[in-house]
């Protein structure tokens, strides 16, 4: 069977020198806000091109924690994709705030950034974007629109490490950023795990001190703070993982590459890009009506897939003030999308046998 991700194979790529750094703490015996949190934030900084990062427990809580750092709550609105995993919007709500859902683009499938001006109120104070499956938000209008009506602009980009938009990373393109380390990104530690990176100071400290019960000193608490630290362990097989970013993104690209070029099944709709840097393919998700029975036939050809997502946040019950609600491009994308296997790992043969099986359904 073509697996939709081998973990273990991507991590064990590593293993010796991921014994090496276990050994080294296990030796030490520091397990939460040491050395290696500061070595693999400076790293993490450094990659993304922003001045500062901070490691947190997971990609949710980065976020949560850049909302809080930035003192919004109850009244504000957050401008969000309706279109994206639901964690974007559970940090929103988890604040007070309301989250404001936009429309996406259905070729790039990130928020349209035409229909923003539109969900603008007195009470919006951010735009969150989110680089879904990989593909870097086109910016320049988000970045306009935050001048003229003095919003904050986030990125969600739990989906988006390393890709590049007008030659920044990431990360850099915005007031602050999340990212999440879960296992199956494109950067995934063996565990949780997060980090918020900006160029603010100000903001960054605060997200320090939020994240370790809101204390910036051991035993004096300034803010009524959470406990989301990234420990140990995690930050050195982050760091360790981090040198080969950009060649796992550059071999995803090569496969994405070669499935837009030779599956040609007319009922089966590629995804695009507008820049070949711009696209991380954290996942390669095409569209197809029949989507169930086109997932039963992959399947019972050995290739296992993945829905992202099944049912959109609006639809869900956690959002049931809103399950009367029509938001009918996300609503067509997540019924008739299904995620196709690409990983750093795959062989040259699995995903020739990929094109060949697509090619093949009738
Ligand atoms: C994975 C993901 C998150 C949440 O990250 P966790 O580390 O799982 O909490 C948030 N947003 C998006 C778009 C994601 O894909």
């Amino acid at each position: 069977m073509i697996k939709f991700l081998d973990l273990a194979k991507v991590n064990n790529r590593f293993r010796k020198e991921i014994d090496e750094r276990l050994t080294n703490i296990l030796d030490k015996g520091w397990y939460l806000q040491g050395e290696e949190n500061d070595k693999f934030a400076e790293h993490f900084a450094e990659y993304c091109g922003t001045k500062y990062a901070i490691g947190v427990a997971n990609g949710l809580d980065a976020l949560r924690l850049i909302i809080k750092a930035s003192g919004f709550g109850e009244g504000d609105e957050i401008i969000v994709p309706a279109n994206t995993y639901i964690a974007t919007i559970l940090a929103i709500s988890d604040n007070g705030c309301t989250p404001v859902l936009v429309e996406p683009d259905i070729n790039t499938y990130n928020i349209n950034p035409d229909l923003v001006e539109a969900a603008i109120t007195p009470k919006t104070k951010a735009i969150m974007v989110v680089h879904l499956y990989g593909q870097a938000v086109k910016m320049e209008k988000i970045w306009t629109l935050a001048k003229k009506y003095n919003l904050k602009v986030f990125e969600d980009a739990a989906q988006g490490h390393g890709a590049i938009y007008q030659g920044r990373r990431t990360g850099n393109l915005s007031d602050a950023a999340a990212f999440s380390f879960y296992p199956g990104k494109n950067l995934g530690c063996l565990g949780d795990g997060g980090a918020v990176v900006s160029n603010d100071k100000e903001l960054i400290d605060k997200v320090k001190a939020l994240a370790n019960y809101g204390s910036d000193k051991k035993y004096h608490h300034i803010y009524k703070g959470l406990n989301s630290r990234l420990d140990e362990i995690q930050a050195a097989i982050l760091d360790v993982k981090l040198p080969h970013l950009d060649e796992d993104n550059t071999r995803r690209r090569v496969i994405a590459k070669y499935y837009r070029e030779n599956i040609n099944n007319p009922r089966i709709v590629l995804p695009q890009t507008y820049d070949e840097q711009a696209h991380v393919w954290h996942v390669f998700v095409v569209r197809t009506q029949e989507r169930d029975r086109f997932q039963q036939y992959l399947t019972d050809n050995g290739v296992q897939t993945i829905i992202h997502y099944p049912t959109p946040p609006h639809k869900q019950l956690a959002y049931q003030e809103w399950n009367n609600r029509s938001y009918p491009i996300t609503e067509e994308i997540h019924k008739t999308i299904i995620s196709l296997p690409i990983s750093p790992v795959m062989t040259d043969d699995e995903v020739k046998k990929v094109v060949n099986i697509v090619n093949a359904y009738e």
